[in-house]
């Protein structure tokens, strides 16, 4: 068995640099490409990853590469490498009973009435999953077969690369229940199933791809067991760290298999997790000790790698390699093998800032995107080897780079610093809700059950040219802006063809919903090619958040009045909170996250004023990543739930009574933010409920939840059109749990990733549905 090498990554951007990934995926979707094009699309990519990442400084031989491309999701990947597809896909299988490409994008995106898997956000990330379904009955049935042909591929280019794979313990942790299995009553004697359950068959699975990658070739492989830091999953961190336990005695005692590398990525590993991986028969352990400290000693490390990850996997800082030195340093102390690796995989950040040509050169020095982060590992490995002597100059330029980054201006704006100082406790919140929902139910005169979208309408390519004109001077600003405001006109006649009751502009303006603000805020940068993964063929293109936020002048609010101008029915005023704004950026690490968002809602709160002025009646302000931000790690949520609310309420609290303000919540299990949904005090939320059954809304009326809630009966993620039966059940289902005053009808997302055709065929049942449940209440 080889060495592991003295420096690796956990997993590098599959998307590509110039986003290849993507447009292969919708050309096969649109039928422009057959499978064999996608497949020779797709292998060209990771050719060039791998040439990239020898280039950068990792070894072609050494396993150091590791092989992490997914077509789609590595998630949904290590479930189909157990055999683990949901029978509704059964007949999408290939003649030979294999899962090809057509039941892998099937289950990814749904196939005719059959819905997907769900889709979730992986850790505390912005990246999404889809949650693999498990039941007692499940047949796992081990198919290498990707593994295999990737590694063989790879091979034969001249590199030896280590196959990187979701581990057992996290691919149950992820998963969720089938429906039968969920459906079957618990009681004393038949205690409720969970995925967990099933540890020891999925275990036998795992031998059995280990066996095959031994086979082919492979020396090392990656498991990836990232719920091993969390504290926030169904399973406890008690149950996870024995679930490793069993899981990896039997894989280290597998007779025929690959050195094991288990991955702990994404924060501290628990103590009992700690000890469960070292006294287990693997390899090399890797750990984040980017958001981890360095574990104490304990038995079972002689021999064993571990992989200090102190290069930061999740945001675009150049960082302090000196303190990253240092933590390799005192991980040598704990008694095994040092390696170096990134505290994620890359996955998270885009490829490389040499592309962005367009930015600030001083801000480009502080800055590291994925490969600058593997040429930062490459060095550190080779301190590790020939001592930190040899990498002195490279430790010193980056801390000459922070250096001045401490210190340029646009970090700190003092007369945002003093405002801040100076907000008394009454900016936090609003009156009372009962008060303010008379007010607001005097100046709106809504119907029961009011139908209302989330904001945006379909992003048409004809939008996109538009703006792709203006940013090559085809289209002035003045012709961009006309054209524009006959979209909102079109949008807003056609929610009231649709009869809908709040209504929006639309949002046609805005690339992206965090985007568009940094955009218009000091203290952000743009990048031009900075896409990262969302999730399948989704990319985004987060902002660069360096220096103190403020507001240079109002910035959605012209849009909005030219949209009420148009009608008399409300149309809700359009803008992303704090907390997402943070979410969906690469935000500062100079500063507390709390003190960026306070500086961010400062700036929504005066915008809500300036929306006020313009005669908007209802403001929404969008929250849909305040559950991904929450820590893994019990002791910090607290905190965080704390500051979030609190950004949210000073970025509403200055709204009057009279105006209704919404929020929306999506993607996510809100299960355990139920009490800061109630704190955001918003008068009506908005929420995911069509993709995950809607166990939350029984939650929330347990709660007693009392302002208004919208629960998003109809799924926007795929282009499926809900019939008007389903949404009745949906709206009637919210009705057992919350009371008919504060129901409201929505979709459960923007619109924008959608299409006109199924947008309006959709609205319609949407509309048709509320009315047939307005007629029998
Ligand atoms: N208002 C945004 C939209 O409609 C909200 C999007 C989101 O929640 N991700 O697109
Ligand atoms: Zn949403």
């Amino acid at each position: 068995m080889s060495a592991f090498p003295a420096g690796t990554i956990l997993g590098y951007p599959r998307i590509g640099r110039r986003r290849e990934l993507k447009r292969a995926l919708e050309a096969h979707w649109a039928g422009e490409i057959d499978d064999a094009e996608l497949e020779a699309r797709t292998a060209e990519l990771r050719r060039a990853t791998r040439e990239r990442l020898v280039g950068l400084g990792l070894g072609r031989d050494d396993s150091s590469i590791p092989e992490s491309f997914s077509l789609y999701d590595q998630v949904l990947d290590a479930a189909l490498a157990v055999g683990a597809l949901p029978a509704r896909f059964d007949e999408l299988r290939e003649p030979d009973g294999s899962v090809g490409l057509a039941a892998t994008f099937a289950a990814a995106r749904g196939s005719g009435d059959q819905p997907p898997l769900e889709l979730t956000k992986w850790f505390d990330t912005n990246y999404h999953y889809l949650v693999p379904e498990i039941g007692p009955d499940t047949v796992f049935a081990p198919s290498s077969a990707r593994l295999v042909r990737q590694f063989a591929e790879a091979r034969a280019d001249g590199f030896i690369t280590r196959p990187v794979l979701v581990g057992p313990v996290t691919l149950l942790a992820l998963s969720k229940a089938t429906d039968a299995a969920a459906l079957r009553p618990g009681g004393a004697d038949v205690p409720v199933f969970r995925p967990i359950d099933r540890l020891e068959s999925v275990v036998g699975a795992y031998v059995s791809l280990l066996a095959d990658l031994r086979e082919a070739g492979v020396d090392w492989v990656q498991l990836d067991e990232p719920a091993l830091v969390s504290e926030s999953l169904p399973v406890s961190a008690v149950e996870l760290a024995a679930a490793a336990s069993v899981a990896y005695r039997a894989l280290g005692s597998a007779p025929r298999r690959p050195s094991i590398l288990v991955a702990a990525p994404y924060g501290q590993l628990g103590q009992d997790a700690w000890r469960a991986l070292a006294a287990a028969p693997v390899e090399a352990i890797a750990l984040d000790l980017v958001r981890g400290v360095v574990p104490l000693p304990t038995s079972g490390l002689e021999g064993k790698t571990l992989v200090g990850g102190v290069v930061d996997g999740r945001n675009v800082w150049r960082g302090d390699l000196d303190a990253a030195w240092s933590s390799l340093e005192s991980l040598r102390g704990v008694g095994a093998h040092t390696a170096v690796g990134t505290s994620t995989s890359l996955q998270h950040v885009p490829h490389d800032i040499a592309d962005e040509t367009g930015l600030d050169p001083r801000l480009v020095s502080w800055l590291a995107f994925a490969d600058q982060k593997v040429a930062q590992v490459a060095t550190l490995a080779r301190g590790l080897a020939e001592g930190r002597t040899a990498i002195e100059p490279t430790l010193a330029e980056a801390s000459a780079a922070l250096a001045d980054r401490r210190a340029a201006p646009g970090v700190r704006d003092e007369a945002v610093r003093s405002r801040v100082a100076g907000l008394a406790e009454d900016a936090f919140g609003r009156t009372d809700a009962a008060r303010r929902r008379a007010l607001q139910e005097d100046e709106l005169d809504l119907p029961l059950l009011p139908t209302t979208t989330i904001g945006s309408f379909p992003q048409t390519a004809e939008i996109r040219r538009l703006r792709g004109r203006r940013d090559r001077g085809e289209l002035s600003q003045a012709e961009y802006e006309e054209l524009l405001r006959l979209e909102i006109t079109t949008v807003v006649g056609l929610q009231e063809e649709l009869g809908l009751d709040v209504l929006v502009h639309g949002e046609p303006e805005r690339n992206d919903m965090v985007q568009y603000f940094a955009e218009h805020l000091d203290g952000f940068a743009v990048t031009r090619h900075g896409w990262v993964q969302s999730y399948g063929s989704r990319v985004t293109r987060p902002s660069i958040l360096w220096g103190d936020v403020t507001r240079p002048a109002p910035i959605t609010v012209d849009w909005s009045r030219f949209a009420q101008s148009l009608t008399e029915k409300p149309v809700k005023g359009m803008l992303t909170g704090p907390v997402t704004i943070l979410a969906w950026s690469f935000v500062r690490d100079d500063q507390p996250l709390r003190d960026t968002a306070t500086q961010v809602a400062l700036a929504l709160r005066d915008e809500i004023r300036d929306l006020e002025a313009a005669g908007i009646r209802i403001v929404q302000v969008d929250e849909p990543a305040l559950r991904e931000l929450l820590p893994l790690s019990r002791g910090a949520q607290s905190d965080y739930l704390d500051w979030s609310v609190r950004a949210f309420r000073l970025a509403t609290g200055g709204a009057a009574d009279a105006t209704q303000v919404h929020t929306h919540l999506c993607y996510s299990e809100f299960a355990d933010v139920i009490d800061a949904i109630a704190a955001l005090d918003a008068d009506v939320t908005s929420i995911e409920a069509a993709r995950s059954r809607g166990e939350l809304l029984g939650d929330l009326g347990e709660s007693g939840f009392e302002l208004g809630i919208g629960p998003g009966v109809y799924d926007i993620h795929s282009p499926r059109v809900p019939p008007v039966a389903e949404l009745v059940a949906l709206i009637e289902r919210t009705l057992e749990h919350v009371p008919l005053s504060q129901v409201w009808v929505n979709p459960d997302c923007g619109l924008k990733t959608r299409a006109y055709r199924e947008t309006v065929l959709s609205l319609q049942n949407l509309v048709e549905a509320t009315r047939l449940v307005r007629e029998r209440a």
